[in-house]
């Protein structure tokens, strides 16, 4: 069973119980990107406690990765990562996101004990990449409908219809395992399937022992933050041990909060705006002696690929044959 947001004291509070403390600051990559307050948690709970409308905080609500880095560290436990999504589907789409997002595939899986592996956006991209890591997994089945609809519009705050997601989790309930590479989706499906045998794909793959016996103590291992943070205190201990057992180093700051390697804001996820290279993959690295970098999320390669020479290299494509 996961432990996905149980192993968390409850989180009902709302911003208005930010008491303005900043701690939120210290892991927002928005604000070490813009040293900008209005972009932060902190700005808009005092913004929100202040009567602003969200019409008017849209590029503050637009500029949120959905990391969930400000969650754990909160000390008043309020759920900001719903906060955001709350003010999105207030706002809507923005303009040049689809009126009605593509329904992938509705309908029933296929009756099966096997894991069902739910592919994202860059996976689903790259089918090559998609199948090996599907075989790497060993027996999984590929979901037919993999919610890939639903996730877009969690994020950019579209409307699901109820019959929509009523079909994609009847597809889901039968299975015996779901492997999720998409960390907001794997978050509602925590809430919308309680004690649905769910993990990330991360955590799927990096538990396979080729590929666990493949990291080396010169690596930087890359955690996806959004599935991360969104069971912080299970995975906490989990990726503690991965760091005992095989010595590499983590994205992970003192508090260990993962690092995102990169800030992209909603217009720039959605594509509606050009990716820049916002410095986040360039401070994960600053100061660090390492010899290869792997990432848990097949999109994160290019952020290190972009800013240094250091080879990156997705999960799956470890092999016992790169391990020292
Ligand atoms: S979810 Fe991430 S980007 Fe958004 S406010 Fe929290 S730390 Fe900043
Ligand atoms: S950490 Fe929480 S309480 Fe403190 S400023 Fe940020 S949102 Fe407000």
């Amino acid at each position: 069973m996961s432990g996905l947001l149980r192993g968390n004291s409850p989180i009902s509070k709302t911003y208005a119980d930010c008491s303005g403390c900043s701690l939120c600051l210290l892991v927002c990559p928005v604000w070490r990107r813009t040293c900008d307050i209005e972009l932060t948690p902190h700005g808009r709970s005092k913004a929100l406690q202040n009567d602003v409308r969200p019409a008017d905080m849209t590029i503050s609500i637009q500029s949120c990765t959905l990391c969930g880095a400000c969650e754990p560290v909160c000390p008043e436990r309020i759920n900001l990562t719903d906060m955001v999504l709350d003010l999105r589907r207030t706002l809507g789409p923005p303009p040049g996101f689809p009126t009605s997002a593509p329904e992938s595939r509705a309908g029933l899986q296929p009756i099966s004990s096997a894991p069902l592996l739910l592919r994202d956006r860059a996976l689903a991209a790259n089918p090559e990449v998609l199948n090996h890591t599907a075989t790497l997994l060993g027996g999984v089945m590929m979901a037919g409908d993999d919610g890939s609809d639903i996730a877009l519009a969690l994020e950019a705050g579209a409307e699901i219809s109820p019959q929509r997601l009523e079909n994609f989790l009847t597809s889901l309930r039968r299975s015996a395992k779901l492997i999720v590479a998409d960390g907001l989706l794997l978050r509602h499906l925590a809430r919308w399937l309680p004690g649905a045998p769910l993990v990330s794909l991360g955590e799927a793959l990096s538990g396979l022992p080729e590929v666990r016996n493949s990291l080396r103590a010169t690596d930087l291992y890359v955690i996806e933050p959004r599935a991360y943070h969104a069971d912080y205190q299970r995975l906490v201990k989990y990726y503690d041990g991965l760091r005992a057992a095989r010595a590499c180093a983590f994205n992970l700051d003192l508090q260990r909060i993962a690092i995102p390697p990169s800030a992209p804001n909603l217009m720039q996820r959605l594509g509606l705006a050009p990716q820049d290279n916002d410095g986040q993959a360039c401070w994960i690295l600053h100061g660090r002696r390492i010899s290869r970098i792997v990432v848990e999320r097949y999109e994160d390669r290019t952020a290190f690929e972009n800013v240094s020479d250091i080879p990156v290299m997705y999960l799956a494509d470890l092999t016992e044959a790169g391990a020292c």
